[in-house]
């Protein structure tokens, strides 16, 4: 009887050293093996010559390097790009490239859709379907990397990663911390720690396990300085609200010298982005290791919210300077093709699975 071969693409090191040594080999044939599939971007076994030939036939019997296909590709004009990857046939995630003179940010998704219901999201109308497997989620870096052509001699074309594409990361900690790891391993990607950035909505028991398990930048969705309005942008609000958010955050920083916590602003027109506003987020970030980045909001089909002018964004801005609170303004990037913040959308179908995906947020929170 034949089993299926197995996918070596998203397996913790260990767990590739395990499987060696289950083969009769070194366990240090995992690392060789990361250096290729991760380093070089080479899926076939038989162009890895530093393994012998026996060993080279033999993993073509009884594994793969697997990644999602790519189903579309588009390119804006400022030369953003946006991949939809094949997920179950009819479902899609979305991976999207932002080059910039100094480095090259891949922002991934981490579920085929979303169990939150953030109000100015269009992730959050499409429902959710599943969580992605950590092969999933590492197959869009490796990907991209064939996509933009591999550099291997220290050249990379993606330096930063951010998990802030479709999807909740912490509702989906099971693959996504494999894949972190794998992010920063030297005989995985090897990105600095500092460049590999977790955006969340908000889930606290998770910030505090992803404290100890594990140590990337963290960006949090604040989008309001107080519990009513936060209610209704980002629901999960009412399960954790604000206070006890802030205190996870500043017990994040705390854990590793130098962490600084980004915090995530969406401008809404006449609904979050006024000066009274922007006094009461500086009050809950003063003497605090966090800075804010404001988004001007990103319309798509459906939204009853537009984007606030950008006097009022700018204004906003001056007002947490002035108290001295670090406060950037994130620039719109690929609009043209829905591939900014917030436009993600992989087509999911099957919203009968929504109410599941609520409650499966609740499975997440209580482990
Ligand atoms: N679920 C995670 C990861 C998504 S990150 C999180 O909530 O952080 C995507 C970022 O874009 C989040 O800060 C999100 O709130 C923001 N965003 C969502 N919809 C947006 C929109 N229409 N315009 C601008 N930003 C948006």
């Amino acid at each position: 009887m034949s089993t299926d071969p197995v996918n070596l693409l998203g397996l913790p090191r260990a767990e590739l050293e395990t499987f060696f040594e289950s083969l009769g080999e070194k366990p240090f044939r995992a690392r060789q093996v990361m250096s290729w599939i991760y380093g070089r971007g080479v899926a076939d076994f038989a162009q890895m010559t530093d393994l012998s030939r026996k060993l080279r036939e033999h993993l073509s019997e009884i594994a793969r390097v697997s990644v999602p296909g790519i189903v579309t590709e588009q390119r804006s004009r400022d030369e953003t790009r946006k991949w939809m990857l094949g997920m179950d046939g009819t479902q899609g995630i979305e991976t999207v490239f932002i080059p910039e003179p100094a480095r090259g940010t891949l922002c991934i998704s981490s579920q085929v859709g979303c169990v939150l219901d953030c109000s100015f999201c269009a992730t959050a109308q499409q429902g959710f379907n599943r969580n992605l497997s950590t092969a999933e989620i590492v197959g869009q870096v490796w990907l991209a990397n064939r996509e933009l052509g591999y550099q291997y001699d220290g050249n990379r074309v993606v330096t930063n990663v951010v998990l802030m594409g479709m999807g909740e990361p912490l509702a989906n900690y099971r693959s996504v911390v494999p894949a972190l790891d794998l992010l920063v391993d030297d005989f995985g990607f090897g990105l600095s720690r500092r460049r590999v950035t977790l955006s969340t909505s908000g889930i606290v028991p998770m910030i505090d396990r992803l404290g100890q398990d594990c140590n990337v930048a963290l960006a949090v969705s604040l989008h309001a300085p107080e519990d009513g309005l936060r209610n209704e942008l980002v629901p999960i609000n009412r399960r954790y609200p604000i206070a006890e958010l802030m205190d996870a955050c500043w017990r994040y920083a705390s854990e590793a010298y130098g962490r600084f916590i980004t915090f995530e602003y969406v401008m809404l027109d006449g609904v979050n982005d006024q000066p009274s506003h922007a006094h009461a987020l500086a009050k809950l970030l003063k003497y605090r290791p966090g800075k804010v980045n404001l988004i001007p909001f990103n319309p798509f089909p459906g939204t009853s919210y537009a984007r606030s002018p950008v006097a009022t964004i700018e204004r906003f801005r001056e007002i947490l300077l002035k108290q001295g609170i670090r406060a950037t303004i994130r620039r719109t990037r690929g609009d043209d093709i829905d591939a900014a913040c917030g436009q993600l959308a992989g087509r999911v179908r099957d919203r009968t699975r929504i109410r599941l995906g609520k409650k499966l947020i609740q499975v997440a929170v209580r482990t």
